[in-house]
């Protein structure tokens, strides 16, 4: 049973979202997640505008992070141009890391080769402004590991798929892998390999406004929902989910490099 204390303590955060796409005003999933203890959400940005526009809902709502990224199904927008002002809001300060960017060769909207050449170019970004990449890899895997063996930066895998070599695989090299709604459905192979993953390695993200986790399959996502899938996860790992949600805390303040003290979470002025 979940006292109101123990409600209290849990502190978490949704390390990967979409605010400007929910079916909710951002502000208010932002709001309802506080109230269930997700005391901070990363925007994460697709493309040039969506980032821009993240940036300006980070700057106005405590509690919100934002990234600047290009999604590999928007590999078309790869220029000059787009990767200038990847690099501009870099500098600005004001994103805490690179992506989404990777590869996507279940939807392939794209082709591979594209999809590598603006990823390349990220992965290059990132190196020189020194900012952790957010991975969207889907059947995709070796390659994208090629891919990020020329990164010098933190990187996590997010929306994690990956069975027994591919945890042992990213765990040798350092990553982080966020888990998401997807993690509690039926089958999933994570799901039986989460104990491979280190626990300093592990964050919890909803990808909303998709993947609701168990028990909320099939409708629409928000960012209090993470509670859900760090629970199930927690369960799996025998922790409690006060000491898991603190855990995961740690590690996504350490990857994407936010300051303060858990509970005063925001932008710092
Ligand atoms: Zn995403």
């Amino acid at each position: 049973m979940e006292g109101r204390d123990g409600y209290n303590r849990r502190v978490l955060i949704d390390t990967h979202t979409h605010l400007l796409r929910l079916s909710v005003p951002p502000e208010i999933a932002v709001r309802e997640a506080r109230e269930v203890g997700v005391e901070a959400v990363v925007n994460i940005g697709t493309n040039v505008s969506d980032s821009r526009e993240g940036v300006e809902l980070a700057r106005r709502t405590a509690g919100v992070f934002t990234t600047g990224g290009i999604h590999p199904h928007n590999a078309g927008d790869h220029s000059q141009e787009s990767l200038a002002a990847l690099l501009e809001l870099a500098g600005s300060g004001e994103i805490v890391a690179l992506g989404e960017v990777g590869l996507d060769y279940y939807r392939n909207e794209w082709p591979p080769e594209m999809q590598r050449a603006l990823f390349q170019d990220v992965v290059s970004i990132a190196n020189e402004v020194r900012l952790p990449l957010v991975i969207h890899s889907r059947e995709a895997f070796s390659d994208t590991m090629d891919v990020l063996a020329g990164a010098r930066v933190p990187v996590v895998l997010h929306c994690f798929e990956g069975g027994e070599s591919e945890v042992l695989e990213a765990a040798e090299r350092g990553y982080y892998i966020g888990l998401t709604g997807n993690v509690t459905y039926k089958n999933k192979p994570t799901a039986e390999f989460l104990d491979g993953i280190p626990p300093e390695r592990i964050l919890v993200e909803t990808d909303a406004p998709y993947l609701s986790p168990e028990p909320l399959r099939g409708k629409p996502n928000v960012p209090k929902n993470v509670v859900h899938t760090a629970r199930f996860v927690a369960g799996r790992l025998g922790m409690d989910e006060a000491g898991f949600a603190a855990l995961t805390t740690a590690n996504a303040r350490r990857f994407y490099g936010l300051d303060g003290e858990p509970g005063s979470a925001g932008p710092v002025a």
